[in-house]
């Protein structure tokens, strides 16, 4: 077995598994945690570009706990702010200071919000924004893209038009078993890119519509950036229609600029959801917008809560993560340098091995899939879907996960960069990926 530190071995990371699956139902509070793996693993700590298992084996992490880690893991300015913290009170359930120098840092960074209210998840966030866009709007149907993911409740989550099994399934379907069916009646799903769906729903339904949501660059389905001057069209229907926009920037907030997709794209919605980088790695979300939209929450009219909701530990580190990344001017393009000779090196492996890939990238976050065919247009998300090689990509990462580089089984799951990944860990990842591409199939 291949060891790569000095740190003890404490358990084989399938038996480790084994026993974790006696007591967590399927191995890891998330489903995606246990999707398509082929060779367990089990973390024992993280630091920088790096995980380590309970073997002791290291690897270099592309997955980056989904997104959280702009600045690595264990960025020691943020665990300083956390650990002080904690020892003052890590939740009250009563304002604190923080919580004024967090939406203090939001409101200055993100072009669009005045006001914000702090939750625990991106889904929360998400739950919390449409029930307000609803409330301000006195509609009920709202406007998501296929391949788009906003989280797991009720309305939202959906079947893609193709699943991660590579099924086709153009049907209105709840995105999981156990969900109220009669719930998406008040969704309505539309290809994205595609403006003239757009503009057939409104035309159709447009008193109906409260809001719009979106990732600006869909990040959940592959990297399918915002055709040109899409968003631009999709805000100019939205608000001509009477609805609500939203942007889910979970992921592209902070990440593919400072201020996020809608200061990169120049677009400024009416709610934004934040989490993921916010936090850096400890669990906050943020929705907000202008102070108009924002009332009924200033009013204590619309509803909004949660013990844990902004508790000061989280809080401590939103301050300490958008200090940091607000003081640091030149990082997003030292950042972007560093991306684009990763992504221009994985290119040039993948052509020399001979394989179909796509490969797409905004910023730090990118999406790297082996395909059944060469690549085609795919400003769709389901269109890059049905060309992806579930088979192939598992295995690809099962043989990287073994020589040390790990990203995630699924080919949908975008890869995040940080400013902790130096140059010699990705012409690492390139190379454990050529190496890999070199293996006989068995
Ligand atoms: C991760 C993600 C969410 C859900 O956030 P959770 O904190 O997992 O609830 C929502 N929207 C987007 C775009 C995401 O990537």
């Amino acid at each position: 077995m291949r060891k790569t530190s000095q740190a003890t071995a404490v358990m084989d990371n399938a038996l480790s598994l084994e026993a974790s699956k006696k007591v967590i139902a399927g191995g890891g509070s998330s489903n995606m945690r246990n999707f398509g793996i082929i060779t367990p693993l089990v973390l024992d700590r993280a630091s920088g570009s790096r995980i380590w298992d309970v073997e002791g084996n290291d690897l270099i992490d592309v997955n980056m706990g989904y997104g959280p880690h702009l600045l690595g893991y264990a960025d020691p300015d943020i665990m300083g702010a956390v650990a002080a913290q904690l020892s003052l009170g890590a939740v009250t359930g009563i304002p604190h200071r923080l919580d004024h120098q967090a939406g203090e840092l939001v409101a200055a960074i993100v072009p669009s919000i005045d006001q914000v209210r702090f939750a625990n998840s991106g889904t929360e966030a998400i739950t919390s924004a449409l029930r307000l866009a609803r409330f301000v709007t006195g509609r009920t149907l709202v406007i998501t893209f296929d391949g788009h993911y906003h989280g797991w409740s009720e309305t939202v989550l959906r079947k893609a038009a193709i699943t991660n099994d590579g099924q086709n399934t153009q049907e209105t379907l709840p995105g999981a078993p156990g969900m109220i069916p009669e719930a998406l009646a008040h969704t309505l799903q539309l290809p994205w890119n595609d403006p003239t769906a757009l503009e057939r729903a409104f035309a159709e339904h447009g008193d109906r519509v409260a809001a719009v949501i979106l990732e600006p660059v869909c990040a959940n389905a592959g990297v399918v950036p915002p055709a040109p001057g899409f968003l631009a069209h999709v805000a100019g229907l939205t608000r001509r229609n009477g609805a609500v926009l939203v942007f889910d920037e979970v992921i592209t907030g902070f990440r593919v600029d400072l201020g996020g997709a809608q200061r990169k794209y120049g677009i400024q919605p009416d709610l934004t959801i934040l989490s993921k980088v916010l936090g850096g790695g400890f669990p906050v979300a943020a929705f907000g917008g202008g102070r108009d939209i924002m009332a009924p929450l200033a009013r204590n009219e619309a509803f909004h809560a949660g013990v844990y909701a902004g508790n000061h530990a989280a809080i401590s580190a939103v301050v300490a993560t958008l200090g940091k990344l607000q003081a640091d001017p030149l990082l997003y393009d030292r950042l972007e340098d560093e991306c684009a000779d990763f992504e221009n090196a994985l290119r040039l492996a993948f052509a020399e091995a001979g394989r179909h890939v796509r490969i797409a990238r905004v910023g730090s976050v990118m999406s790297v899939a082996l395909l059944t065919e060469a690549p085609g247009t795919d400003a769709e998300c389901h269109a890059l879907v049905s060309r992806t090689d579930f088979a192939a990509h598992r295995r690809l990462q099962t043989l990287c996960q073994d020589a040390g580089v790990y990203f995630h089984p699924n080919p949908l799951e975008p890869w995040f960069l940080s400013t902790a990944h130096t140059r010699a860990d990705l012409a690492h990842v390139v190379d454990v990926i050529s190496r890999s591409l070199a293996e006989p199939p068995t």
